[in-house]
């Protein structure tokens, strides 16, 4: 930790009554998905957009000991990556700009980005940790930065709107990742999907942008010659983390249902009470 990074910790005040708050909901969450995933393990992403420093600290705090937190925005990250404990595990989960690829990627504990959609971002992302690493005095800094891991979004549901490369050209940008991109490490595949189809969706309708996000997986561990195990699903938001648990995700990112619903972005302060 910086003595920065210590100091800012030190003088974070964490309200109890939040704090407490955040934990039950937090375990409620993790409840839900173990009942769900039937002894897999999950990975849960709290997803801590546009919410305070402090509610991060509540929960990578006793009892919870949560690391993994996943963030949309460069600014927001960096500010709280710098202010907080470099032991959590950053995941970037917004649209990417090619142009911000670099500095995100030179964050040190970045874990994960989840929204690689094309060959130049790609490039721009691996240059940017290639260039971290290199940086790196000693070997063990350079170990412990390592590479930086991947999931190609998907864009399952053919939305104009939405971002993520079309499933029919997802293994050939896969492929780039894992033979021309060797700062970056290939994890899987990710979706947001429609919302319309969650709702969709039911204990015996499945979710169309879930089936189709594992089929596109299927295929890429087809094309690229690796076992399906290899490329992990990233699926299910709040409104459907459970059934996207039930058809195979290995990831589900959650927000709301865990810090309540976000304020409107020009609202949003990492630091309470701060200007
Ligand atoms: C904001 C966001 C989430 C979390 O959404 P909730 O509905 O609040 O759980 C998950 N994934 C992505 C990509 C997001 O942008």
């Amino acid at each position: 930790m910086t003595e920065e990074g210590a100091k800012s910790t030190a003088e974070m005040q964490v309200n109890p009554t939040r704090a407490k708050q955040l934990v039950e909901a937090f375990s409620s969450v993790t409840s839900r998905i173990n009942a769900a995933s039937r002894g897999k393990n999950v990975r849960l992403v709290a997803v801590s957009k546009l919410k305070p420093a402090t509610d991060i600290l509540a929960l990578y705090n006793n009892p919870t000991s949560h690391l993994h937190f996943g963030e949309n925005y460069l600014q927001e990250l960096s500010e709280k990556a710098s202010l907080l404990p470099p032991s959590i595990k950053w995941h970037f989960i917004g649209a990417l700009q090619t142009n911000k690829c670099s500095p995100l990627a030179q964050i040190p504990n970045l874990h994960l980005v989840s929204s690689v959609d094309s060959i130049k971002k790609a490039d721009a992302l691996n240059k940017g940790r290639t260039q971290l690493i290199s940086t790196s005095k000693t070997d063990e800094e350079k170990a412990e930065v390592g590479k930086l891991n991947v999931h190609v979004q998907i864009n399952t549901s053919s939305e104009e709107s939405k971002s993520g490369v079309e499933p029919s050209e997802a293994a050939e940008l896969c492929r780039h990742i894992r033979d021309d991109c060797p700062s970056l490490h290939l994890a899987g595949v990710m979706t947001i999907g429609a919302l319309a189809r969650s709702q969709a969706s039911t204990a015996e309708v499945e979710n169309e942008d879930f089936i189709k996000l594992r089929d596109t997986r299927d295929q890429i561990a087809e094309a690229l010659g690796v076992t399906k195990e290899e490329l992990e699903l990233s699926m299910g938001m709040s409104e459907d983390f459970e059934s996207a648990v039930t058809m195979g995700s290995d990831e589900v990112r959650v927000g709301s249902t865990i810090f309540g619903e976000r304020p409107p972005r020009k609202e949003a302060k990492v630091v309470e009470g701060s200007g």
